[in-house]
């Protein structure tokens, strides 16, 4: 057996094809995008992509254009959608490599339609998010724009879309029926977009009149919840990343010793420490410090005292804890380990917060 990397962020990619096979099950729509901006989350964008490939996904998403480009280099075929664009962007690669462009504001528009080739866009409309896309009094000129710019051949509009905010039922619908009404004037303006969408993995689970033809899957294909701690496993979701570290010193130290910076944290009784090394450096949130839970040889323990750039101790009693031991930050709950949720509760954020800062010096590995 080879030995595991000292900082391992070990991604499960049968995780990750259950999860996407769990999501198009409980939402049933003619197409799935597979969210892969970021890195993927902290799991990696190439691989989670071919990953969505093999499971027969229609489509992936991005934020920039440089991460489809990523895909593309990588010999990723499946249709790939980029919607956040810098105003000076040249838009020529990601036309040439068959990336369809989201499209917020006229000047976009006109910059895209102006570049040589013909640019697949996805107009998107801002139904009450507030972020990307036109707003509603600048949609008309926006979609009219697009079907002049369609009807002499400079790009093709394939889509319109939109995002929610999820702040509750009540917005979520308005929010859908801010949508149709947007649908309805892109056909008036001559539009037949083939492809409506409107909600990532929360909207698509919770909000079934936010499905239209695509759903734009992020969060819970990596096997986090958008809703808390419960529901990942009630939505049958399996966390694909665990985050663990060899323990790298034991030290036996009397009562009252304080550790780490500030000593925040005293000793009560002879006991053991564990340093692990994993600190904000690598992604791990220092306002966790004092909470976050480790897990090293089947026992749970917070974090004792401030959590560093490179390391962090645990205090683990009298347990017989060796150096080389495995450190497990979070993983899949099924193992009896802490959580991304767990970690995002002690650091007050979000799981995905923490999946998706992982990184600094933390190996990456697969398994499938
Ligand atoms: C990040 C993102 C998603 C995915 O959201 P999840 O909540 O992770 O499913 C979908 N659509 C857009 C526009 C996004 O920016």
């Amino acid at each position: 057996m080879t030995p595991r990397p000292f900082r391992e962020a070990r991604i499960d990619l049968g995780a990750i094809a259950h999860n996407i096979g769990a999501l198009r099950a409980a939402t049933a729509t003619d197409y799935a995008m597979v969210v892969v901006k970021s890195r993927a989350y902290g799991h990696g964008a190439v691989e989670v992509a071919r990953t969505a490939e093999e499971t027969g996904v229609e489509w992936l998403g991005v934020a920039s254009i440089e991460e489809g480009l990523e895909l593309r280099e990588a010999d990723i075929r499946l249709p790939v959608l980029a919607w956040l664009h810098d105003p000076a962007a040249d838009f020529g690669p990601a036309v040439d490599a068959g990336i369809d462009l989201g499209v917020s504001y006229l000047d976009q528009l006109d910059r895209i339609a102006a570049t040589p080739g013909v640019a697949a866009v996805q107009l998107k409309i801002d139904t009450g998010l507030g972020r990307n896309g036109a707003s509603p009094t600048e949609w008309r000129e926006l979609v009219e724009a697009a079907a002049a710019h369609a009807r002499v051949g400079r790009i093709m509009v394939r889509g319109v879309w939109s995002h929610l905010a999820n702040a509750g039922e009540d917005a979520d619908l308005a929010q859908v029926a801010a949508f149709e009404q947007a649908v309805a004037v892109a056909r008036e303006a001559g539009l037949a977009p083939d492809i409506l969408h409107l909600a990532a993995t929360a909207g698509a689970i919770g909000v079934p009149s936010a499905r239209f033809d695509l759903v734009r899957l992020g969060i819970g294909v990596y096997g986090l919840s958008p809703f808390g701690p419960e529901s990942s496993a009630e939505l049958g979701l399996r966390p694909a990343m665990e985050l663990s570290a060899a323990v790298a010193s034991v030290k036996r130290v009397g009562a009252s010793s304080g550790v780490s910076y500030g000593h925040d944290y005293r000793t009560t009784r002879p006991t053991t420490l564990a340093l692990v090394p994993l600190g904000y450096g690598d992604g791990i949130p220092r306002h966790a410090s004092g909470r976050g839970p480790v897990s090293i040889n089947g026992v749970t323990y917070p974090v004792a005292g401030r959590i560093a750039m490179d390391q962090l101790v645990v205090d683990v009693g009298d347990a017989e804890v060796g150096v080389g031991d495995r450190a497990i930050l979070f993983g899949d709950p099924a193992d009896g380990v802490p959580t991304a949720t767990d970690w995002a509760e002690a650091a007050d954020t979000i799981d995905y917060e923490i999946v998706t800062r992982i990184g600094g010096r933390i190996e990456r590995t697969y398994r499938s």
